[in-house]
């Protein structure tokens, strides 16, 4: 059992609180890891070093900075195997799967490199006469980030690419389920040329998330995972008068319309639906057929597509997906099972006793199919993130389009048919960040921006593309006159152009 870091001053660096998570290899059910949980003193050493190493990183200026970014991706790229291979064995996914994890966080960072365009200002050139007005945008200083356990590399790429291109220095705390990937990122950065100190990865839990959200000199918050901890770090963060952005859980919809074509809805659902075991804040959760019709033909043709799922280890490249993340997590979503059974739902696939020969310790479970799930529903309301796919039916389009917009949640949401009318219709009325049309997973590109609403995200700005930006820089505007363009004397009216 290997006991894992902090990433603190450019170096790896031994937990000093005492107190230590276990980490798991989901796929053999194995404790592979000792994961140290930071105390306060060691949040805080991390983000004085972060302080310390600020000034003269945003002195090198936005290419000098790119130029680091651009190493990295290099460098990423060449350990894409093995750190692909490390990712998949601390979260279950599939190898294939953890692959596309790091390539989604790389696309961030490509974008990020773009910072010395990106964070340029305006200028109005004699806004009056002798008078010009300029507006630049400046790092915020030291800044974290707070990661769930399901994107360990592309989350935390999300985060300190773009923060760090803009010159701010950063503090990352990852999930501790899976810190291996992040830490090994922090030390791909120095090899990259980033300056000791820029890139800190403090592992903990609620008391290092606290010493964060405490801390005076760490000036913004991003923060990913559920929607309670989302909700309780936003105002804790932001009462501390630090700027916040803090996405949490989802229960995405897809509506599918009577004239969608069937084949694609359903590879779409069961791509979408149990892929990464469903644990991903884009997994389709609930699909809402529309019309009885629509309904018993997307049921008959899933079933058969649920039942024959391959689950299998992370290494096995045909598996569909892996195991789930722990035991603990394991445990949760059979026991939503189990409710939506007593609730009145209709199980029609139960995956719940699936068993790998071989691994039989591991943390694997079946695709489960429910339908006539109901609005009032726990199955319904809650997120469950596993692989359990509700059928929620709907009689019109009408109908289907309020289910989606009235949920707590508001993250994605797909709507599939050939109507271009009511494709347009939905993706301007749904109430949900993130529209796919015939796309069930629509995680917008790296120059777009990510985002939910309602009780999907807490804050004002997204992340990604040139919220990002906006979130990790303030703006400074300046007005100017030289002694030529002074014309008036003292003024003791405020000065208007009439
Ligand atoms: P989580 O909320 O349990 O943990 C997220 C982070 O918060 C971790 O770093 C964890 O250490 C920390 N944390 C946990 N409990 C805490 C507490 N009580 N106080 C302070 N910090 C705490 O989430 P998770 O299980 O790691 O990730 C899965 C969740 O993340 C799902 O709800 C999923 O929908 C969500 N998610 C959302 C997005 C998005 O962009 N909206 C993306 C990915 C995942």
């Amino acid at each position: 059992m290997i006991e894992l870091t902090h990433f603190i001053g450019g170096r790896r660096v031994k937990g000093a609180s005492g107190r230590f998570a276990e980490g798991f290899e989901p796929m053999t059910g194995e404790a592979i890891s000792r994961v140290p949980l930071a105390a306060k003193a060691e949040v805080r050493a991390a983000v004085e070093n972060a302080a310390a190493a600020q000034p003269a990183w945003v002195a090198a200026g936005p290419q000098r900075r790119a130029r680091v970014l651009t190493k990295f991706i290099d460098l990423v790229a060449r350990d894409m195997g093995p750190l692909a291979e490390l990712l998949a064995r601390e979260h279950g996914k599939t190898i294939a799967d953890a692959r596309g994890d790091i390539q989604r966080g790389l696309e961030v960072v490509e974008f990020a490199t773009g910072v010395a365009h990106l964070m340029k200002g305006e200028f109005t050139d004699a806004a009056a006469p002798g008078l010009d007005i300029y507006s630049m945008r400046q790092p915020l200083g030291v800044v974290a980030g707070i990661t769930p356990f399901n994107f360990p590399a592309m989350i935390p790429m999300w985060k300190f690419g773009p923060a760090i291109a803009c010159g701010n220095a950063f503090v990352l705390k990852p999930s501790e389920r899976d810190p291996g990937v992040p830490l090994r990122l922090a030390e791909l950065m120095i090899e990259a040329g980033l300056p000791a100190g820029v890139l800190n990865v403090v592992n903990g839990d609620k008391e290092a998330v606290d010493a964060i959200l405490d801390d005076p000199d760490v000036k913004a918050v991003g923060f990913v995972g559920s929607t309670p901890v989302a909700a309780y770090i936003y105002t804790r963060g932001a009462a501390a008068g630090k700027r916040m952005q803090c996405f949490g859980g989802s229960k995405n919809h897809m509506i599918v319309m009577p004239d969608a074509d069937m084949n694609q809805a359903v590879d779409a659902l069961v791509g979408a639906g149990y892929g990464s075991a469903g644990e991903r804040c884009m997994a389709i959760s609930v699909v809402a057929p529309v019309g009885e019709a629509t309904a018993n033909e997307l049921v008959k043709r899933l079933i058969p597509r649920v039942e024959g799922l391959k689950i299998g280890p992370s290494t096995d490249a045909t598996a569909d997906y892996g195991p789930l993340v722990t035991k603990a997590h394991l445990d949760k979503v059979k026991a939503y099972v189990e409710l939506g059974v007593k609730e009145g739902a209709k199980l029609l696939v139960d995956g719940r006793d699936f068993k790998l020969q071989g691994y039989e310790n591991g943390f694997y479970m079946g695709g489960c199919l429910f339908d006539d799930v109901k609005p009032h529903m726990r199955i319904y309301r809650e997120e469950i993130f596993g692989p359990v796919l509700s059928v929620a039916r709907t009689a019109t389009y009408a109908e289907a389009l309020a289910l989606a917009s009235n949920h707590e949640y508001g993250n994605g949401v797909a709507i599939f048919t050939r109507d271009g009318d009511a494709a347009r219709d939905f993706a301007s009325k749904v109430q949900a960040g993130m529209v796919g049309i015939n796309v069930p997973i629509p995680v917008p590109l790296a120059y777009y921006t990510f985002g939910g609403w309602k009780r999907s995200m807490f804050g004002d700005l997204n992340q990604l593309g040139p919220d990002a930006v906006r979130f990790y820089t303030k703006t400074k505007t300046v007005t100017s006159r030289w002694p030529s363009g002074v014309k008036d004397g003292a003024s003791f009216v405020i000065p208007t152009l009439s």
